[in-house]
């Protein structure tokens, strides 16, 4: 619970001012504050399957906005109400799919088949217009396309780029920030280095390497494209098969 929850108050503080305190500060601000023993996304997520059986539309509107701020994600959203739906009631999710669409919008649901938990950044649209530079199926979601420009890359287990060059007359180069997953990132010529949540690498412009996901693991990092002068990607062979199976 990242703010004061002051929905009693401003809805029945005037009607039912002991009801309204006892919302706001104990049951949001002792019980559902406390999130070392159950996180906030997993109490919305209980809290919507509990008002979807009683059919309580109103609270289940209100509990499936705050599941949003706390991250559950609308295909995760649909997943539960498909789900109960055998358990509570057919009509209930006929009921209950509008109500996502109005808090979702026309949001992006995550790619079919890519875990919705990697990471809290988006997993954005499949990576097709470089998808020639990469063997198997990566994503691609800008974060950011002033300043700096910032990518999220997501790799499928297996995947990774090609042997490629972040070319610059001056500056330049690229920063990968590892978000998710395990990977690996190797220069022309040094041996590969693993790559786990919160690893840092930087790349400087001219140096040819490659990125990609571990065999059995999916890979997320943030691509920082560090502004130069004639910045230009150079894409050379893919990593072949014998030396990328190696990798363990
Ligand atoms: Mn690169």
């Amino acid at each position: 619970m990242s703010k004061k929850q002051t929905a009693g108050r401003d809805n029945l503080g005037k009607l039912a001012p002991k009801f309204a305190e006892l919302n706001d500060d104990v049951l949001f601000g002792e019980v559902w504050s406390r999130e070392k023993e159950l996180s906030a996304r997993d109490r919305s997520m209980i809290t919507i399957a509990a008002l979807f059986s009683a059919g309580l539309y109103p609270q289940l509107k209100a509990h499936l906005a705050l599941g949003k701020e706390h991250g559950v994600t609308k295909q995760e959203a649909v997943e539960i109400v498909t789900q109960l739906a055998f358990y509570c009631g057919w009509p209930k999710a006929w009921s209950t799919f509008p109500m996502i669409a109005e808090i979702y919008g026309e949001e992006e649901s995550v790619a079919e088949g890519v875990p919705s938990n990697l990471s809290v950044f988006p997993v954005g649209q499949k990576n097709d217009a470089f998808a020639q530079y990469f063997i198997g199926q990566s994503y691609l979601a800008p974060l950011s396309l002033e300043q700096v420009p910032v990518f999220n890359v997501t790799f499928e287990p297996g995947c990774r780029n090609n042997w490629h060059i972040h070319h610059a007359s001056e500056g330049g180069g690229q920063m990968l920030i590892c978000v998710s997953g395990r990977g690996w990132y190797q220069e022309w010529g040094k041996d590969p280095l693993e790559l786990h949540p919160g690893d840092v690498v930087n790349i400087p412009a001219g140096v040819k390497h490659w990125h990609g996901a571990a065999a059995d693991s999916w890979l997320q990092h943030l691509a920082i494209e560090v502004p130069g002068k004639d910045a230009k990607a150079e894409w050379l062979e893919p990593v072949d098969d014998e030396r990328y199976s190696e990798l363990k």
